[in-house]
């Protein structure tokens, strides 16, 4: 008899797990089952070939040299910047600033904002669903300042709890930052309201500022940072479908023009004696030393490939996935989703009755399928729940329902394993 109660598959939206070589190798006769890419994704093969190619046949240093290679290397370079603000809505490539991923892009803003701007007793909101990228910068930068940080807390869903977020702002509130999306729960935060509500607080109610970290949106819906009237957005190259070592700072320009260098060396500076030294304007001010050069074209064709393959297209695969894998898990005896946030993104995060998270990933791996387990780098959102660790299957636009029925499978057999 055939089971009628079992869940049935989404037909898929995209069909792209052939553009990705590492999905579609052969791991010792098992397929791969990659369900990390909230970690970090997997590449399609252009990126990885325009990488290989910029090396081997145009390699050159990029604002520096006269000679062509250098010339052409240049004009790539700073093509992408325009590809990043085309992707983002931003109204000038100016306010693209090269980083070396999300982490740095708030390091960016908590020192050389946070370092001119704070005061004794001013007070930074975040929430308690933060990674710890967008917690420990603004701990350093508020010990040093003798800022105050406040956290808006989360329902028993994940939901920010908005009332709370209301009751925290005021006059003393110079900057909330928050995530788009949370990487341990999927909850997609209401991140349009929490700006527009931050901007009306502020000394004299001229406006808090806003920093929205945007590593988990970027690469799974459409973003843009001027409708969302957002002052700085940041995110990084390997969470969308591009290389490691590259990230994003979008800023507003003149919130831009009014910060120092975060870092000192060439290429930031117009003019330097050891009496005075001047600075480029944004973005090079921001941007010292050499350059990640193949890793911002490799981002440059990351960024065409996701405006191929539609944002739109990849958030609608991704959530009939994510219903779909609901849906599985929940049948699965023992296991706990954690993080139920209505309209969340795509990443399950889950506990299984007596097994140990990192269990869970060991064993998970015999079967060729890869999940994240740990505290995943938000150990406040972790003790929110009172779990030291959770299991996280996530979702990306080159997975299907077969990636789910496997993990669902092997959580059945390390379930009766434990039992
Ligand atoms: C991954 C991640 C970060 C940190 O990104 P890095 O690439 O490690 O710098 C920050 N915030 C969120 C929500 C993330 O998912």
């Amino acid at each position: 008899m055939p089971d009628t109660s079992a869940p049935t598959r989404p037909k898929p939206v995209l069909d792209i797990k052939s553009q990705f070589p590492v999905l579609t190798r052969d791991f010792g006769g098992m397929a791969l089952h990659y369900l990390d890419s909230a970690a970090t994704t997997q590449k399609p093969v252009e990126v990885i070939d325009a990488m290989d190619r910029f090396y081997r046949e145009s390699y050159g240093t990029v604002r520096r040299g006269v000679y062509r290679l250098s010339e052409k290397a240049t004009a790539a370079y700073e093509n992408t910047r325009k590809q990043v603000a085309g992707l983002i809505n931003a109204a000038s490539e100016r306010e693209i600033i090269y980083t070396s991923g999300t982490t740095q892009s708030i390091n960016l803003v908590a020192y050389s904002w946070g370092g001119k701007f704070l005061k004794a007793g001013d007070e930074i909101i975040l929430s308690q669903i933060e990674h710890h990228a967008n917690i420990v910068p603004w701990q350093i930068i508020a010990e040093r300042m003798g800022a105050v940080i406040k956290v808006i807390p989360v329902d028993d869903s994940g939901t920010l709890i908005m009332d709370e977020y209301k009751k925290l702002l005021s006059e003393r509130t110079r900057i909330v930052a928050v995530n788009h999306v949370s990487n341990a729960l999927g909850t997609v935060n209401p991140v349009k309201e929490i700006a527009r509500l931050a901007h009306q607080a502020g000394p004299g109610g001229k406006g808090a500022i806003v920093l929205i970290d945007g590593a988990q949106s970027i690469a799974h819906m459409a973003v843009d940072v001027r409708d969302l009237d957002a002052d700085f957005y940041a995110f990084s190259g390997h969470k969308m479908f591009g290389p490691t070592g590259i990230g994003i700072l979008y800023g507003k320009l003149p919130i831009l023009e009014s910060m120092p260098p975060y870092q000192g060396g060439g290429d930031m500076i117009m003019r330097v004696t050891f009496a005075k030294t001047t600075y480029q304007a944004p973005p090079h001010r921001f941007e010292a030393g050499t350059p990640p050069i193949a890793e911002v074209l490799g981002l440059g064709v990351a960024v065409d490939w996701l405006r191929r393959t539609g944002l739109d297209k990849i958030n609608a695969h991704e959530h009939a996935l994510l219903e779909y894998g609901t849906a599985v898990l929940q049948d699965v005896p023992g296991l706990k989703l954690i993080g139920t946030a209505p309209g969340k993104g795509a990443i399950l995060s889950f506990t299984l009755d007596g097994v140990h998270p990192h269990d869970i990933g060991t064993l998970l791996d015999e079967d060729g399928i890869a999940i994240r387990a740990g505290h995943h780098c938000a150990q406040p959102t972790m003790d929110r729940f009172g779990v030291p660790a959770t299991a996280r299957a996530s979702i990306g636009p080159y997975n299907d329902a077969t990636d789910l029925d496997a993990l669902a499978k092997g959580l059945r057999r390390i379930g009766e394993m434990f039992r």
